[in-house]
């Protein structure tokens, strides 16, 4: 049997339609170098998303290989339950020296979802066990269109009503507020003043009658990634961590797709100077290698755990392969290339390069919005761009777009009708030109044939 054959046989992949997939002939991956991939024929391929929005410095990174072997001649994997190891002590270290000043514990896990259920676990306890408890503040302030991850409650603050509604029976109560989608936005007023803007009024107005219930907001900073790559105006966080100053909510910053430079600066949160009370961070912080995540949270919270052992604070949570050793390891050498190869400062030409580039596609007939937030960017495609009528879901013109651009070799994958472009952040200005003229290519030739 084939390769090919045994794929279709025996994996069910994430988020597919497996009667699709089992219709075509599946694309197998076997090598990656750089910011390309190679399948099992040897064709290759830019990795127009980063192996989804993982990989930071390249496939095969010299250094990334190193620290993983070297931790391999050491130990493979040793538990963080009660026993403690080198990799993930110089790493917290690292890593709370890097994060938003205040935040001063660590608490690790293993990818994006467990990240987010600790943060919702550790808020909601906080409040009972804070020396004042509050009790009552149980429930949570999310957004719509937000995505957290796949377990059951990330999927409660989720917004995505294609991937959450099925579940909602399932799941605790959430009050979700509007993110602002300013391409879509009704209102005809500006929001130069972000502070009187709608989407911050009616956001004060929710949180105002609610607050005394609510325990924590969950945001995705700057940018709502699986939701579209829908891009916040300047200055909403801030006021969002006004408004969570105000009533006494604590913020919830789900970096998991905006961390390790993504945005173009280490964290998203920097850009507005917005300290959460708990960060969540996973997928870049191994540099794109290996599962890792981690929940930090301020002084005051990780205090309110604090107690005799019959007080019963503890908290009581953690993952098999918390804190690997070996990701630890990775994630150690990620932040060393960060420093050695001045990633941040080489970025800012590359993001000003993207954007300029992107600019052309605005004269395609169908593509609405253009979105850029670093190296986040997704182009909206629209029926019409006049009117801003969507595509029907069923015309799966993403996906269509997305097989044309793979026949042109770049692997990219669409959010509905966006399409969604997120290179390694060590793509260079050639590379970045190059994928753009294959999307280019395959958004003319698709919406032109339908
Ligand atoms: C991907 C993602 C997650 C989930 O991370 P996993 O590692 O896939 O569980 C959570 N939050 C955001 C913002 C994400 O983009």
């Amino acid at each position: 049997m084939s390769l090919e054959e045994k794929d279709k046989k025996y994996i069910w992949h994430p988020f597919t339609q497996m009667k699709d997939y089992c219709s075509e002939v599946p694309l197998i991956i076997e090598k990656g170098k750089g910011v390309y991939l190679y399948d099992i024929y040897g064709n290759k391929y830019i990795d127009g998303v980063s192996s989804l929005w993982l990989t930071v410095h390249g496939h095969q990174k010299k250094e990334l290989n190193d620290a993983f072997r070297s931790q391999l001649k050491k130990i493979a994997h040793s538990t963080l339950l009660g026993l403690s190891h080198p990799a993930a002590i110089e790493l917290a270290e690292k890593l709370i020296n890097i994060a938003p000043k205040g935040l001063t514990k660590l608490f690790y896990s293993d990818n994006g979802a467990t990240s987010v259920e600790i943060a919702l676990k550790i808020a909601f306890q906080y409040w009972k066990q804070k020396a004042d408890p509050e009790p009552k503040k149980k429930n949570f302030i999310a957004f719509k269109n937000a995505y957290h991850g796949d377990t059951v409650g990330a999927v409660s603050v989720g917004g995505i009503g294609l991937f959450h509604q099925c579940y909602r029976s399932l799941l605790f109560k959430t009050i979700f507020a509007e993110y602002p989608y300013c391409y879509r936005c009704k209102e005809k007023h500006n929001c130069k003043n972000i502070n009187k803007s709608r989407c911050v009024n009616k956001l004060e107005i929710l949180i105002k009658k609610n607050h005394n219930k609510i325990a924590g907001l969950i945001i995705e900073p700057l940018i709502q990634g699986a939701g579209g790559m829908i891009v916040a105006p300047p200055g909403f966080l801030d006021e969002v961590r006004r408004l969570c100053d105000k009533y006494n909510i604590l913020l919830i910053a789900d970096e998991v797709a905006t961390g390790f430079g993504r945005t173009g600066t280490m964290f998203a949160c920097e850009r507005e100077n917005v300290i959460p009370d708990i960060m969540c961070i996973a997928k870049g912080i191994t540099g794109g290698y290996i599962p890792l995540a981690a929940t930090l949270v301020k002084e005051n919270i990780y205090k309110a755990f604090l107690g005799d052992y019959k007080e019963m604070k503890t908290f009581f949570h953690g993952h098999s392969y918390t804190g690997n050793p070996i990701g630890c390891a990775v994630a150690l050498a990620n932040l060393k290339i960060f420093k050695k190869e001045e990633t941040l400062k080489r970025l800012i030409p590359k993001i000003e390069y993207f954007k300029n580039n992107l600019e052309k596609f605005i004269e395609l007939e169908h593509v609405g919005d253009i979105r850029q937030c670093g190296m986040m960017v997704g182009l909206e495609l629209v029926k019409n761009k006049r009117t801003k009528v969507p595509y029907l879901w069923d015309e799966k013109i993403g996906i269509k777009v997305t097989k044309e651009a793979r026949k042109n070799g770049l692997i990219i994958r669409p959010l509905g009708n966006v399409i969604v472009l997120m290179p390694p952040l060590s793509i260079l200005k050639n590379e970045i030109k190059a994928m753009l003229d294959i999307v280019h290519k395959a958004i003319k030739k698709v919406t032109e044939e339908i």
